[in-house]
């Protein structure tokens, strides 16, 4: 078992146990396989204080099917649209691990997407991108590997590769440190495993704590605001989710960056945010996606 950590064991183990006893390898919808989705809710439920454990058991998540490479679950909810031409956004919070509020507002917005779900939308959620950095003593940016997963994208062409970009520009400071290779990182793999099986129209990342609303790609009219956040544009650094879902997969990406990393905004703002994104969604994504439907 060399490679694997002991948490990577002990859940291997549990789903061979329970899928074994169940006479199945593979736990279907109708009988999703909880124990790890209770065991990564009551970890997250323990490090944010604005997060219950009750609060994310609460979302039924989906069967886990991918791992952090320290072997933590990774979480993910499916909310289906009801028609096929439907805007499909692709959410995600907690790619870097220290940015607490990032994961919680996240969970906020999955819990009223998770009461008042129409079908209008098709949405996929991803919370916690980076498990390995928010859950352990002292949060990180990066994960178990010491890599920075929002740098260990395949760069665009004409950027330089994230490692020259590290050593020369970044000053080989360790928060930035895009791994040796691109996508060398389960957690990135699986974000580009979910880009392709998914087709995205928009991407929205949550991070902290600059406190403004950015915004990659000219296919659609970004929103000048997302409640207290306003647009400004900052660009893309090679390797980030920006520079590689807009310059190589043609996604428009929407990061949404929180004014704090430890201090969550105001229930009202957290409100006022997603009113303005599902605003923004129902506007332009939509037209979007009637567009992608029309081409030959
Ligand atoms: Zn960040």
């Amino acid at each position: 078992m060399a490679g694997l950590s002991d948490m990577r064991f002990f859940f291997l183990f549990m789903t061979l146990l329970i899928s074994s006893t169940c006479g199945v390898w593979a736990a279907s919808e109708s009988s999703p396989d909880i124990t790890n989705v209770q065991l990564i809710c009551g970890k997250i439920g323990s490090k944010l204080s604005s997060v219950t454990i009750a609060e994310c058991n609460d979302i039924l998540f989906n069967q886990p099917r991918f791992y952090s490479s320290d072997g933590l679950p990774i979480l993910e909810k499916h909310y289906a649209a009801t028609s096929e031409d439907a805007p499909r956004i692709l959410f995600i919070g907690g790619i870097h691990g220290d940015e607490y509020s990032s994961v919680s507002v996240t969970f906020k917005w999955l819990g009223m997407l998770h009461k008042h779900h129409s079908g209008i939308f098709d949405w996929h959620f991803i919370p916690l991108a980076n498990p390995d950095g928010l859950l352990q003593k002292r949060s990180s940016r990066v994960n178990k590997n010491k890599v920075d997963l929002n740098r260990n994208f395949i760069p665009a062409p004409n950027f330089p590769e994230p490692l020259a970009h590290w050593r020369e520009r970044a000053k080989k400071r360790a928060r930035y440190y895009p791994g040796h290779e691109p996508l060398s990182e389960p957690e990135t793999r699986m974000i580009h495993q979910l880009i392709d099986e998914y087709r995205p129209d928009v991407i929205i990342s949550v991070h902290a704590p600059h406190g403004i609303l950015d915004f990659d790609g000219n296919s659609l009219k970004p929103p000048r605001k997302l409640g207290p956040l306003y647009l400004r544009q900052l660009g893309t650094y090679p390797g980030s989710l920006g520079n590689y879902a807009w310059f190589v997969k043609g996604i428009p990406v929407m990061t949404i960056e929180l004014p704090h990393a430890g201090i969550m905004p105001t229930p009202h703002d957290v409100n006022r945010m997603w009113t303005d994104l599902v605003r923004w969604v129902d506007r332009k994504a939509k037209s979007q996606r009637a567009l992608v439907l029309k081409e030959p």
